[in-house]
C-alpha cells in the first residue's frame, strides 16, 4: 500500500480538547503547551475558537493566544471561526489559517449554531469577500464539513449533501475543504469512499485534511484509510483531551501521541520527536490535574529498543 511519505499533524487539543472540558486553562499554560509541542516538532496547532465567551468561556482568550502564538517562528497558527465576526477577530489577531465548520446535518447546525445551511454559507461568502479586500498577508480559509459521516441527531447523512455543501464552500471562496467525523461514526470503507467522491467534486488538491474522533475505537484505522486516499494532514489531540471520563479515550479526538507512534514506527515522516512529545503530555497533565489524559503509547511506553521505522 502506498502511503504519503510525510504527514502534517495538526494539533487541535488547545481548541477541540479544551473546549470539551470544564477546567479553564490559563493563557500562560496554553502558550506553554503550544510552545513545547512546537519544540517537539508539531508545526500546525489549532490554538482557539473565536466563539462568544458566554458560549465557551474556555476559549475567551483566543485573541491573545493567537497573537502570542504567532510569535513562534515556523508555527502555523490555526483558529476556528463560527461566523464573520469571529473571522474578523481571528484575522486581526493574525491567524495563519481560519477554519469555519459547516455541519452537514442541518438539525445539528440549528441546534449548535442556531443557523441553517444557507445562513452559514452567507457567513462564508462574507468572510471570503472580506479576505479578498485585504491587501498583503492574510490567512488561508478552510471550510470544514462537520458531522460528515453521521449525526447524533439525524443519524446517517447523505453523501450527496456532503458533496453539494463542499462544492458550494469552494464556489463561495474557501481555499480548501476539510472533512470531519465529529461524532466518531465513520468506518474505513466509508472514509475512503467519501474522500474519493469529494476529491472528484472539489478537486484533488483541495481536500487534504481530516478530523477524526475515536468514539468507537476506529480513529487510527480511519487515519490509514484517509492516507490511502492521499490525505496528508491529520488532526489529533494531545492526551486525547476532551474524551469522556466514563469511557477512557472514547469520545475525544484521536490521540496525538498514538498517531505519532503509528506513523513514526511505519517510517513515515512527521517531524515529531516522540520522546519530547510524551514529555509535553506530562507537562500538560500537570496544568489540568483534575482532567483525564489518555493514550495507549503514553500508558505502555515505547517498545524496547524503539527507533523510527522500527521493525519494517
Ligand atoms: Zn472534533
Amino acid at each position: 500500500m502506498n502511503y504519503p511519505e510525510k504527514i502534517i499533524i495538526s494539533e487541535v487539543g488547545p481548541r477541540d480538547g479544551l473546549q470539551s472540558i470544564d477546567t479553564i486553562m490559563s493563557t500562560e499554560h496554553k502558550l506553554e503547551w503550544i510552545r513545547s509541542e512546537f519544540e517537539a516538532g508539531i508545526t500546525e496547532i489549532e490554538v482557539g475558537s473565536f466563539v462568544p465567551k458566554s458560549i465557551l468561556p474556555q476559549m475567551a482568550d483566543a485573541y491573545e493566544v493567537v497573537r502570542k502564538a504567532k510569535k513562534i517562528d515556523g508555527l502555523t497558527v490555526v483558529a476556528l471561526v463560527p461566523n464573520f465576526i469571529g473571522a474578523k477577530n481571528a484575522i486581526e489577531a493574525g491567524a495563519d489559517k481560519i477554519c469555519l465548520p459547516l455541519s452537514v446535518s442541518e438539525t445539528h447546525s440549528k441546534a449548535n449554531l442556531n443557523k441553517t445551511h444557507d445562513q452559514v454559507l452567507d457567513e462564508i461568502r462574507n468572510i471570503a469577500l472580506y479576505l479578498s479586500e485585504i491587501e498583503g498577508e492574510k490567512p488561508d480559509f478552510e471550510g470544514n464539513l462537520s458531522t460528515a459521516f453521521g449525526c447524533t441527531l439525524e443519524g446517517a447523512v447523505s453523501e450527496s449533501i456532503v458533496l453539494r455543501l463542499g462544492s458550494r464552500m469552494m464556489e463561495l471562496g474557501c481555499q480548501e475543504i476539510g472533512l470531519s467525523d465529529t461524532t466518531g461514526y465513520a468506518n474505513p470503507m466509508q472514509i475512503k469512499k467519501m474522500i474519493r467522491s469529494l476529491k472528484k467534486e472539489v478537486g484533488n488538491e483541495n481536500l487534504n485534511s481530516v478530523h477524526l474522533h475515536n468514539t468507537r475505537g476506529l480513529g487510527l484505522a480511519n487515519v490509514l484509510a484517509a492516507m490511502e486516499e492521499g490525505i496528508t494532514t491529520i488532526d489529533s489531540s494531545l492526551g486525547g483531551i476532551g474524551g469522556c471520563p466514563f469511557a477512557p479515550g472514547a469520545s475525544g479526538n484521536i490521540v496525538t501521541e498514538d498517531l505519532v507512534f503509528m506513523l513514526d514506527s511505519m517510517g513515515i515522516e512527521t517531524g515529531v520527536d516522540i520522546n519530547a512529545l510524551l514529555a509535553v503530555t506530562e507537562k500538560v497533565q500537570s496544568f489540568i490535574p483534575n482532567e483525564s489524559v489518555y493514550g495507549f503509547t503514553k500508558d505502555s511506553g515505547l517498545p524496547k529498543g524503539y527507533s523510527k521505522g522500527w521493525g519494517i
